[in-house]
Parts: C-alpha cells; structure tokens; sequence
C-alpha cells in the first residue's frame, strides 16, 4: 500500500504532482511519502503489538536524516553500520540508548564514538571485535553493552548478494561456536552481555528461514542460561521483503505472529532492525527521457537517471515498476530503459512494455526508497540527486542535488603539477 496514484492520468504523491515537484528541482528525483512512511511503519509496530518491541529502522535503507528522524518521532530507534550512520542518527534525534550497531569491520574510532553516545548494543561479529570493543570500553573506564550475532546457517533463498545467515557468508559467528563466544565475551572485563542478535537476509519474502533461524537461536538463548548467561535482548534483524513485481511478501501480521510465537516463554526483549519494509514502497525515482533510438531489434529509452542514482537493476537485476509520470495512449514497445552511463549494466528495465514516449516525458522507477539514493555515487562524475519529501499537499526539498563543487571538494593538485589554464 502506497501514496503514489494517478489522479486525471497524472502520477501524484499524495496530494502533489509528480511534475510539479520535478519542475521544482529537475530530475532525476527522489520522492518520498510521509503518509506511506508512516503507514508502514504503524502497520509493522501494530503487528507486534503483543510484545512491544524496540523498533530500530535499519538507517542504511534510506540514510536521509529527514527519514530518519520522522521514523524517530514516531518511537523508532536506529539500527546502524557505522561511524557515518551513527553520526547521522544523532543529527536526526535518535538517542544513544536506542541504537544497535551492527556490521563485521567497526573501527576503534567507531567503537569509541560509539560508546560515548551510549549505544543500546553493540552486535559483535568476530571474538578479535570483542577483544577490540573489550580494550576501547577499558580506555574509556566503560563496560561496553554486547551482544553476539549469530550466523545460524539457514537459506533464506534470496538474492545471494543479500543472503546473510549461511555459513559461508562473512557475517556472524558459527552457532556451533557461540558458546563458546559468548564464555569468551564474558571473560572480558570491560564487557558486559546483554543480548544475542541475528539477521539472515534481505528481501526474504517467506518468514519460515526467519523461524527456523530464530528457534535455533533460541536453543542457543537456553543453552547460555544453563551456563548463567543472562539474554536480555532478542535482536532478530529485519529483512522482511516488499512487493516489487508480483512476489507474494509475508505481511507484517504473519511474521509478527510467527515470531511471538517462537518467543513464547522467553523473558527477552525483542529487537527489530526493519529497513526495505518500511522505506521500498514509500519511494519513487522520477527521470525525464533524453532520447530515443533503436540498435537492431532493441528499443532504447534513454533517460536522465543512471546506474550511479539506482544499482539495484544493474547490482542484483532487481525488477522496478515503471510508470509514465503522464498517462498515454502511445503505442507500447518492448524497450530497453537505460541511463546516460558508459556501461552495458547501466539500466533499469530490460524489454519492458511501456508507451513510446516524447523527449522531455517523465517516467517513474517505482519501490525505489530503500537502497535506491543510499547506494548511489558520483561514478561518471554525475551529481547526486536531490531527494524530496512529500507530506499532504506540501513538499520538501530534504537534500539539495548535488553541485559541480560538490564534485570535486576535497580533491586537490599538487603543486608539480602545472595547471595550465587559469580558469582551473
Ligand atoms: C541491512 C540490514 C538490515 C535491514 O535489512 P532490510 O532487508 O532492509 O530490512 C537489518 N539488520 C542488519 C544487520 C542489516 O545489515
């Protein structure tokens, strides 16, 4: 469910034009919509509302700290992968104490800053990271919050890009040896346990890995209690997968249901790190065409947004919705929608039926609010798009596109290096 509809053969989010907003800021354009935003996440904290559980939005779905502090001012905390999340969970007014920091590289100096804003959680991914958490919590006089994520070996049958829980994927640390972790974790002076963490994959659109990864984890909580390992907090990741195409998604309800169940009769605290099922839908990536042309027998539409803005086509041959910003009655093509950069990779739909449009028209890659601006670069030297918030009939610009300066600050020639002309 989403807040992008046409009205009078128009694409509107929400109450604004899709061509108004373009015609603001020029393309390509992010679009987020508050009312989706929130919608989604109300759906997905009401699905649990058996266990209230520490809702903590994956930060680097959708990194703008606009999103972030919107989800925030509704409850959320932040579920962070480094030092640059952290600092913009800050900005965005997520407190210490609502923070989970995951990810299988943190630095000493992530660690530390960290710790001085008194994360929830750290989930430690190696025993050298709880040596390293374990001598920067001592610098500081602190006992470092852990928890230890769990690699349980479950297929979440995803993309294997974003399989995370098998083992031979780097993440986490071999169920076989978590006791073993954690016996190790509790003999370090500056730690102090305080929960057990996992995150099998994204996109999952069946929730029966999460189960099964869950119960094993679960053996595992009891096995620590024997020991007199103490389990506050249950963190079991996000990962719940969206509709982009026609994929039946497991609703909010169900893998709620199923994990509270999984729970019963355990004195945890449950932790989710949603990210895609809150920000996918909520977003669009509006792009104007350049050119038309054709190579043999392929279409090709050309358009102003490339693979640098949006990588999933080109990264996971991720499928996105395509919609004429302004509806047609244009004879469809099989086409080729495509970028302006210089890779066969660059596109965003392969022999997709879509109406022959004008130049200057406006189409809308659709799902893109999670991991669409959060993965996108300057490869070709483009400037990043701006990204826009909608709420109701109102619109903001939430970040500014980029510059030419943006460009190059920071880069500098050096001095044996004769610029030649003096414009430089
Ligand atoms: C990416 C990630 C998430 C969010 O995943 P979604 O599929 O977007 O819900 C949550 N936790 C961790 C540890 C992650 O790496």
């Amino acid at each position: 469910m989403n807040f992008f509809n046409y009205r009078n053969g128009e694409l509107y989010c929400e109450d604004v034009k899709v061509r108004t907003i373009a015609g603001r800021t020029g393309t390509p354009v992010y679009i987020y919509s508050t009312r989706t935003l929130r919608r989604h996440y109300d759906v997905f904290k009401r699905a649990f509302a058996g266990t209230v559980p520490l809702i903590c939005y994956s930060v680097k779905a959708n990194p703008n700290i606009a999103i972030i502090s919107l989800f925030s001012s509704m409850g959320a905390g932040a579920d962070i992968v480094s030092g640059g999340e952290l600092f913009r969970a800050v900005r965005a007014g997520v407190e210490g104490r609502e923070m989970v920091y995951s990810g299988v590289g943190k630095t000493a100096g992530e660690i530390r800053s960290a710790l001085k804003n008194d994360i929830l959680m750290f989930n430690a991914e190696s025993l050298e990271e709880l040596d390293a958490v374990d001598a920067v919590a001592g610098g500081l006089g602190l006992k470092a919050p852990v928890s230890i994520r769990i690699n349980p070996d479950i297929d979440p049958r995803t993309h294997p890009y974003i399989s995370t829980g098998l083992k031979k994927n780097k993440f986490g640390i071999d169920i076989r040896y978590a006791r073993d972790a954690y016996v190790y974790a509790r003999s370090k002076p500056n730690l102090k346990i305080v929960g057990v963490d996992m995150h099998i994959g994204s996109q999952l659109t069946d929730v029966s890995p999460i189960v099964s990864a869950l119960r094993r984890v679960l053996g595992l909580v009891r096995g620590l209690g024997r020991d007199g390992i103490d389990i506050r907090y249950m963190d079991i990741g996000g990962g719940l997968g969206i509709t982009y195409k026609d994929e039946q998604a497991a609703q909010p309800d169900r893998y709620a249901g199923a994990i509270e169940g999984a729970l019963k009769g355990f004195g945890v605290k449950l932790i989710l790190e949603p990210g895609r099922v809150l920000v996918g839908n909520a977003g669009i990536l509006a792009t104007k065409v350049l050119y038309r042309k054709q190579n043999g027998t392929r279409r090709f539409m050309i358009v102003d947004a490339g693979m640098n803005d949006l990588i999933r086509p080109s990264l996971y041959d991720a499928y996105h919705e395509i919609l004429p910003v302004i509806e047609t009655s244009a004879r469809r093509f099989q086409q080729d929608v495509v970028g302006p950069i210089c890779e066969s990779g660059d596109f965003f739909a392969h022999r997709r039926s879509l109406p022959l449009l004008e130049r200057g028209q406006m189409i809308a890659v659709m799902s893109a609010g999670a991991y669409g601006f959060s993965m996108s670069s300057n490869y070709n030297s483009r400037k990043r798009a701006a990204e826009v918030l909608v709420d109701g009939e109102d619109y903001y610009v939430i970040r500014k596109r980029e510059t030419d300066s943006d460009l190059t600050r920071g880069e500098r020639i050096p001095s044996f290096i004769k610029v030649r002309s003096t414009d430089a």
